[in-house]
């Protein structure tokens, strides 16, 4: 028997409707039967689930339109109907469900993300299947990830999963965009995320972006980047969850690396958000990447953006290449102040001195 995992299985719209205007709740008992057969199985299974907008438009009865507030509004109403299906299918196959809600604001915080993190654990503790959507209802577009690629991503960070699965109405990561070329061909391991296949996935080239590819590249980078492995493939797939855990997986397989082993770098990859930008140069970038080093005022050729002493904040290369994030100790002006200077000089130039680095390698995680 397989090793027991923590899988996260994300949802999208098209799946669930399978590309009506109507929630498929035979497809939906389809996927809950093999989330049970997973649990049966030893793996432990946490759904992150669209289709709120999409289930309140099934039951207002007058048209609507599709204004932020109109898609807030649908969500209102669709999210307790889309958590009451759920809830009544996974009831068939007895077990239970806990809805959670989350935005951004609430994984930035650290606080607020330890919580989360517990609510998680004990309901996967407790043997209750976690079943997660972004709070449309109330998040605005600030405190909001966005798009459920990318919530799927913190989530399986959050619950320290083994496996995302991105199920989706595509087969996984194509060559090319397969609905135009008929020489596209599936890729089907992905070890290394550039900027080519950045491009492939909906960057300014090709168009298979419109099926939502590059949020979902944006969510594997992120996840793999926290020990996950991550799986594009099709939602109507047969068996498509069952086959993600063999050996013969279906679409595109995300290989993961290894993940930081501290918890609090675990959440810079998930939680906040970057305040601003410190330009290195390619001493710092080489130190950094490749001998483990902090960040000091040495390597330093510019601040970008206002941001405070503890903001996390991206370190770009000479070509503004993301290298590293992390929680800066200066200020953005001193920051300008002690760019290129020795250590030792910090003291005379500020007054004052928080210590030789300006990240130290524990706040820093690489990209
Ligand atoms: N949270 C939205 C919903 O439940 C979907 C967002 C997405 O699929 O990216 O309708």
């Amino acid at each position: 028997m397989q090793r027991a995992q923590i899988v996260v299985v994300k949802l999208g719209t098209s799946v669930l409707t399978g590309g009506t205007d109507k929630l498929d709740k035979a497809h939906m008992v389809e996927l809950v039967r093999q989330c049970s057969e997973l649990k049966k199985q030893g793996h432990q299974v946490v759904m992150v689930s669209s289709g709120a907008v999409a289930a309140g438009r099934e039951q207002l009865t007058k048209p609507c339109g599709r204004s932020v507030i109109d898609k807030q509004m649908l969500a209102a109403i669709g999210q307790g109907q889309l958590i009451h299906i759920w809830q009544s299918l996974f009831a068939l196959f007895g077990i239970n469900v806990g809805q959670m809600l989350l935005t951004r604001a609430d994984l930035e915080d650290r606080d607020r993300y330890l919580n989360a993190r517990d609510t998680l654990t004990a309901l996967l503790n407790h043997d209750v299947v976690p079943i997660i959507n972004e709070n449309d209802a109330v998040a605005t577009s600030e405190i909001k990830v966005g798009d459920n690629d990318n919530l799927s991503s913190l989530v399986a960070i959050l619950a320290n999963a083994d496996k995302l699965l991105l199920l989706t109405d595509q087969e996984g990561l194509f060559t090319s965009d397969p609905r135009k070329d008929a020489n596209a061909q599936l890729i089907e391991q992905v070890s290394h995320i550039d900027d080519e296949l950045r491009q492939l996935a909906g960057g300014s080239g090709t168009s298979l972006g419109t099926g939502g590819m590059a949020t979902k590249l944006q969510a594997a980078d992120i996840a793999r980047r926290a020990g996950v492995e991550v799986v594009i493939a099709k939602g109507a797939g047969k068996n498509v969850i069952l086959n993600c855990m063999s050996e013969q997986l279906p679409g595109t397989r995300f290989l993961k690396l290894a993940a930081p082993r501290d918890g609090r770098k675990k959440w810079l990859l998930a939680g906040p958000k970057s305040n601003g930008q410190i330009v290195i140069d390619d001493g710092a970038t080489t130190a950094i990447k490749r001998q483990g080093a902090s960040l000091l005022a040495k390597g330093i050729r510019a601040a970008k953006g206002e941001f405070y002493r503890g903001d996390l904040i991206d370190l770009v290369d000479l070509n503004f290449q993301l290298v590293a994030r992390g929680v800066v100790r200066f200020n953005s002006l001193e920051v300008d102040k002690i760019k290129g200077c020795h250590s030792s000089e910090i003291i005379n130039l500020l007054n004052f001195d928080y210590g030789a680095e300006v990240i130290h390698r524990d706040d820093l995680v690489l990209f």
